[in-house]
């Protein structure tokens, strides 16, 4: 039995006229925007604004398509508001600026949306989720399409981790040092709040050791919207050229009953899926992590080595990878950034926060064996 549709569009620019159309035919597929926004309801958009880098580094949701998600609901909408909570856990002036750098307070001016920061939270599923839920009618997700190094992909589910208020996430992170505890978390906080709509950004993607700088930019030429932000991820594997069961999330969300037929329960619409399929999608180094099951990874985890380290020529001491680090392993040490390979649970937030791809990852024989690189 079908349970949630997802629609493709062919684009390969972002150019705002080509994104709108895009989207438009997308959500058109799935009913047009008054399938999900009735007239009057307070609408928030949520993009992954992970971190101040411009539009063309590709590490947050683009401005473009966050400016099609608000054209396409505004007429419907009494009010629309756009938020995220950024990987900078410091005062709003540094919120205020990661929205500039990445153009979305830009376009949210053009576009006449209050911009707001994710800073109170309010307990929803057990999780401290933005009160911002609570005063507004609809969510719509639009999530940026990219490998994550933790849950192999960043796309409908991995989005609502931002609904996370701050150094909440960096809790979460350090209590669930395991992919498959940070999955579960994942999809209490998906139940928690399931998005109305989901508009995808996968124009340009990021593969390889995304979600930030350390990632590879690779033209997908993509936007996708879906009924159901699981079921897009589902579908996103296929794209990977994975099984939808490989990615984390899916694997937890089909455990519990969602989507547990898998691709069948999924109606695909427009563009021809195969159009946008990569089995050569490079995966993160760490993705061997994710897809082990618990078991084995405890019984070899004694014999494995993976450690971050910081690339001391490109590090320029900006302390971004210290703020967001869950086990205070990064530390400065006589002005130069350093891990402390006993504090670190291996989460990758500060390869993910990063804007210099100053952090690596360094493997030993026997992990490079398993997981091939
Ligand atoms: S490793 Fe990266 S985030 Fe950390 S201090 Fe150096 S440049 Fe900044
Ligand atoms: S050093 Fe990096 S990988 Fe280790 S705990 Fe801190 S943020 Fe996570």
């Amino acid at each position: 039995m079908i349970q949630a549709r997802v629609s493709f569009a062919r684009c390969p620019h972002y150019l705002t006229q080509q994104v709108e159309e895009a989207v438009r035919r997308c959500v058109g597929l799935l009913g047009g925007p008054e399938a999900f926004v009735r007239r009057g309801q307070k609408v928030l958009i949520k993009p992954n604004v992970l971190t101040d880098a411009s539009p063309e580094e590709g590490i947050d949701t683009h401005p473009e398509v966050v400016r099609a998600a608000i054209r396409l609901v505004k007429p419907l909408a009494s009010v629309v508001y756009c938020g995220d909570s950024p990987s900078v856990w410091g005062e709003k002036k540094d919120i205020d600026r990661v929205y500039e750098v990445s153009g979305i307070g830009k376009v949210c001016r053009e576009e006449g949306v209050e911009l707001v920061a994710f800073t109170k939270p309010k307990m929803r599923g057990g999780y401290p989720l933005t009160e911002w839920l609570d005063k507004v009618d609809k969510l719509v997700n639009v999530p940026k399409f990219k490998t994550h190094g933790y849950t192999m992909l960043t796309a409908g589910v991995k989005n609502l981790f931002g609904l996370v208020v701050g150094m909440n996430k960096m809790k979460i992170h350090r209590d669930r040092p395991h992919p498959e505890d940070l999955s579960r978390a994942l999809v209490d906080i998906y139940e928690a709040r399931k998005p109305d709509l989901t508009v995808l950004d996968g124009i340009v993607a990021m593969e390889g050791d995304g979600p930030g700088s350390s990632g590879r930019l690779r033209l997908m030429e993509l936007i996708a919207a879906a009924t159901d932000a699981m079921a897009l991820d589902m579908v996103m594997a296929v794209v990977m050229g994975l099984e939808p069961y490989e990615i984390p999330t899916n694997k937890e969300g089909m455990r519990r009953g969602f989507f547990e037929g898998g691709l069948k329960t999924v109606e695909l619409l427009g563009e021809d899926i195969r159009f946008f399929v990569a089995r050569d999608f490079a995966l993160p180094k760490t993705s061997y992590l994710s897809r082990m099951p618990r078991w084995a990874l405890n019984i070899v985890t004694a014999l494995l080595t993976m450690k971050p380290f910081v690339r001391q020529d490109h590090c320029r001491a900006c302390g971004l990878c210290r703020a967001s680090c869950p086990a205070g392993a990064c530390q400065m040490s006589g002005g130069t950034m350093v891990i402390d390979d006993q504090k670190c649970i291996l989460c990758l937030c500060c390869q993910e926060i990063c804007p210099h791809q100053a952090i690596g990852v360094r493997k030993n024989f026997l992990l490079r064996l398993m997981s091939g690189k």
